[in-house]
């Protein structure tokens, strides 16, 4: 897929916002507490390596994505702060792992023999972190039998450096803390079990960290925050402290293209799902479900100009269509989602409407649309 450039839509993203919730993060943080920034999935759609870059500037210590070709992008980039892939990767890559400094999570002990038999030969030493599965039914060791056995077969392994132990919590915005503490004691359970000894011990995401769950640990996964968006979207979860102030940073632009008046009778778009019911003025605008702004979104308003319009017709595979209030030029402004969080489309209102999430609405969008930042 190549990038717009020479279409009128982009994702703008607001550096400024991105800084400043990373910097309000670690004034957040626990005494000796480090931030590693989640900039996986191409930073949730913000660009990873130039999120990668102001999140350095904004003081985190590492980072985190989520397969290895994330990791090696931002190495490609020159970022040289402990970059851990949190996925299973494959043992066969554990080898261009090692040879890169970056750290690779440990799912079982069968995964560390293959690695080790990868690694035999090639005199390279892999940073692992050691998964622990709290509770998320997800990845990681879950018996302590296994568990022991992968510790014993670390210690003194000049293969592996244990540079870490984590957990991920299923729940960490929920009101009720009952499954989120199961999570913390299981963890705990594990963490009595250590033969070996990380360096991080690490559990919370943004969630955990921002509702202040007060877990002991050594690194705060930090994801959903630097983007300025709220970790819950959960309508029975608690507000967010007072003091934490996110800022929204993303917002997806484009403008009108073609503007014309159809007839009483007329449909618009595939399906002619949408009748006028007399004569009305439609805009079009480039963008449709290829940039990753879905078919749901029919009836969704955006704005144009001034005014809230709604998407008429089904949403097509590059191009969409709005009623306009009045005619409008060629060329006017078209937000589709808007960095104000009290905006009618702001990426909250929007996930909501399509009946998702924020992360995912952000994640989908295409590398069709060029990142721009300011
Ligand atoms: N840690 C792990 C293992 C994750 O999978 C994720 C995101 O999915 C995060 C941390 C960051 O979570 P959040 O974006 O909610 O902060």
């Amino acid at each position: 897929m190549v990038p717009g450039f020479h279409r009128p839509a982009a994702v703008y993203v607001d550096l400024a916002a991105i800084r400043q919730n990373i910097e309000q993060e670690i004034k957040h943080l626990q005494p000796g507490q480090k931030l590693f920034a989640v900039v996986k999935a191409n930073a949730y759609g913000h660009g990873a390596v130039r999120i990668a870059q102001e999140a350095v500037k904004a003081g985190a210590s590492g980072f985190c994505v989520a397969i290895l070709d994330e990791a090696l992008e931002l190495r490609r980039a020159g970022i040289i702060a402990p970059i851990l892939v949190l996925g299973v990767t494959q043992p066969e890559y554990a080898a261009l792992a090692a040879a890169n400094g970056i750290s690779l999570t440990v799912p079982s002990l069968k995964w560390l023999k293959d690695v080790q038999t990868n690694l035999a030969g090639n005199n390279l030493q892999l940073k692992i972190h050691l998964a622990v599965d709290s509770g998320m039914g997800r990845i990681g060791f879950s018996e302590d039998s296994e568990f022991n056995a992968a510790n014993d077969f670390l210690l003194n392994n000049p293969n592996f450096d244990v540079e870490g132990m984590f957990t991920h919590f299923a729940s960490a915005d929920s009101a009720d803390d009952t499954y989120f503490q199961g999570q913390v004691d299981r963890f705990t359970h594990f963490k009595k079990l250590l033969k070996v000894k990380p360096r991080w011990i690490h559990v919370d995401n943004t969630a955990a960290s921002v509702f202040n769950k007060k877990v002991h640990s050594d690194l705060v996964r930090f994801g959903i925050g630097i983007y300025g968006l709220n970790p819950s979207s959960n309508p029975t979860s608690p507000d967010l402290p007072v003091q934490i102030k996110l800022k929204p940073a993303l917002s997806f632009v484009s403008e009108l293209v073609q503007v014309h008046t159809i007839h009483q009778g007329q449909g618009v778009g595939y399906g002619s799902t949408y009748i006028a019911d007399k004569d009305q003025i439609i805009g079009t605008v480039p963008v449709g479900y290829a940039d990753g702004f879905i078919r749901k979104f029919q009836g969704f308003k955006i704005k144009v100009g001034n005014e809230f319009c709604p998407i008429v017709g089904r949403v097509c595979m590059d191009q969409l269509m709005v009623l306009l209030p009045y005619e409008m030029a060629v060329g006017t402004k078209v937000v589709l989602i808007s960095n104000n969080p009290a905006a009618p489309n702001s990426i909250k209102k929007a996930a909501d409407y399509v009946d998702s999430i924020h992360y995912e609405v952000a994640c989908l969008l295409d590398d069709r649309l060029p990142r721009k930042y300011y």
